[in-house]
């Protein structure tokens, strides 16, 4: 899977805004927004608009970029009300990765077990 891949996702819709998301914070770096299947009583997908397929396509260039994704996650976890909160990348298919642009979930409102499975 290449980066071209990536450029053609339901999250690069949404980004483009040709599907309509319900928002929660954007900037000129990024987005997010709800899960439309919630697996927690807060569920945000943080996504980068630079359509990078997971974190093993991830450059040394994109170092300022990840890290802004992690404030920002923080962020808006902690406009969520939230103070126990997980973050989560799935990785490739066999991690659970079902959309091809990187995303950071951010689940929280509930107690979480682990480990995942
Ligand atoms: P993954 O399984 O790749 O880590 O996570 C993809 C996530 O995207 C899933 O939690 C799934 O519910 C969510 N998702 C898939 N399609 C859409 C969509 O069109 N809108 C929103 N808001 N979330 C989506």
């Amino acid at each position: 899977m290449d980066d071209a891949m990536a450029s053609e996702t339901i999250f690069s819709q949404i980004l483009r805004g040709e599907l309509p998301c319900d928002e929660v914070y954007s900037d000129e770096l990024c987005l997010a927004f709800r899960d439309i299947e919630p697996q927690a009583p807060v569920h945000i997908l943080l996504i980068p608009r630079k359509p990078i397929v997971n974190l093993t396509h991830i450059d040394v260039e994109d170092k300022e970029l990840l890290g802004h994704l992690l404030i920002i996650a923080s962020k808006v976890a902690r406009s969520e009300g939230l103070e126990s909160w997980r973050t989560v990348v799935n990785n490739g298919v066999d991690a659970g990765q079902t959309v091809f642009h990187l995303h950071i979930h951010i689940i929280g409102g509930r107690p979480l077990s682990w480990p995942p499975g």
